[in-house]
């Protein structure tokens, strides 16, 4: 049986350009699509690619959302093609929408959200910030400036974070094997609680030198964009990832699958924010709030985000409540802002 498919592209300026490891980034796009099946019900998806991330692009999605002319089936979407991951999840998520079979469940009343850091020195007086304010997981970002200067910034910022306060630092992919290992060897005996994404996947021999750091140093690893291409999961699994898995479901093509492997390995696993609106946040969080294994700190510390606050998440506070999810805006109240 046939849905009928209708989408709407957004471009949405952030309140602040977001510092990407390609430079600043001032507007999201990305396309809302709704679906209607017979009944009629309704469901509505979000598509948020983050091509500097590893995805496709968003005029990559709207052109094959044009392909399908205004129709969708199960069939259709079971032979897209496999790098379009953002554009499945969307129409994924839209089609489970209107059988009732979205994701639902929760494991925790509520969840700790990380608080964002910049990088570099103004990173010392957020953190003493986002401390008074509760929050007691900090990530700060790194590999942007002068490494030795960074790493002379580290015991300040440590010396800032209340007792039992977790650091994360995330390299975005920006050091090689002996910038990395100089880091490690300073984090060995600190409270870091993990170090993402140190190595680029797109660096020769990534894998290798991931899983040989992973061995070599106590301070765990964290998997980010190493996870973003399709069969990502499977094959850092099959190699026997040991440490943490960043993940961001709104770039899977199918999170409740990949989520449900990593459940079954009793891994650990961080939630993270692709900077996607309130509605595909909101799908994210679900995903969170389900998960059976231990709960980290949330990587949604992002709000407020757009200048447009119609189609943000909640404001970034050290914990998210599951019944915030119920208050978030809907698919059609996000697809009617954009008519
Ligand atoms: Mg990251």
């Amino acid at each position: 049986m046939a849905a009928l498919l209708a989408y709407r592209r957004y471009t949405l300026p952030f309140q602040t350009p977001v510092r990407t490891a390609h430079g600043p980034w001032g507007e999201r796009t990305g396309l809302l699509v709704r679906v209607e099946t017979e009944g009629p019900r309704i469901g509505f998806g979000e598509i948020a690619p983050l091509p500097w991330f590893g995805t496709e692009t968003t005029d990559e999605a709207e052109t094959a959302l044009q392909s399908l002319g205004g129709l969708l089936t199960a069939p259709l979407l079971a032979a897209f093609p496999r790098h379009l991951a953002c554009t499945r999840h969307g129409l994924a998520e839209a089609l489970a929408a209107t059988a009732d079979t979205a994701t639902s469940g929760v494991s925790a009343p509520y969840l700790p959200v990380a608080a964002l850091l910049p990088a570099g020195r103004p990173a010392l007086a957020v953190a003493a910030a986002k401390a008074d304010a509760g929050f007691r997981t900090f990530k700060w970002k790194v590999g942007v400036g002068d490494l030795a200067d960074e790493l002379g910034l580290l015991d300040d910022l440590l010396a800032r974070l209340p007792e039992g306060a977790r650091l994360r630092l995330d390299a975005n992919g920006a050091w090689d094997r002996r910038q990395t290992e100089r880091w490690l060897d300073r984090c060995a005996d600190r409270p870091i609680e993990h170090v993402e994404q140190p190595i680029a996947p797109a660096t020769r021999g990534a894998a290798d030198l991931l899983l040989g750091l992973a061995h070599d140093y106590p301070t765990p690893l964290a998997l980010d964009e190493s996870l973003v291409r399709d069969g990502d999961v499977d094959r850092w699994l099959d190699a026997g990832w040991p440490d943490v898995w960043v993940l961001k479901p709104t770039l899977l093509a199918d999170p409740a699958a990949v989520i449900g492997k990593l459940a079954r390995r009793g891994v650990p696993v961080v939630f993270s924010s692709a900077l996607e609106t309130a509605l595909g946040a909101g799908s994210a969080l679900r995903h969170a709030f389900a998960w059976p294994g231990e709960q980290r700190a949330l990587g949604f510390g992002v709000w407020p985000l757009f200048a447009d606050r119609r189609f943000d998440g909640p404001a970034a506070a050290p914990f998210i409540r599951a019944e915030d999810l119920a208050r978030l805006p809907s698919g059609e109240t996000l697809w009617n802002a954009l008519s």
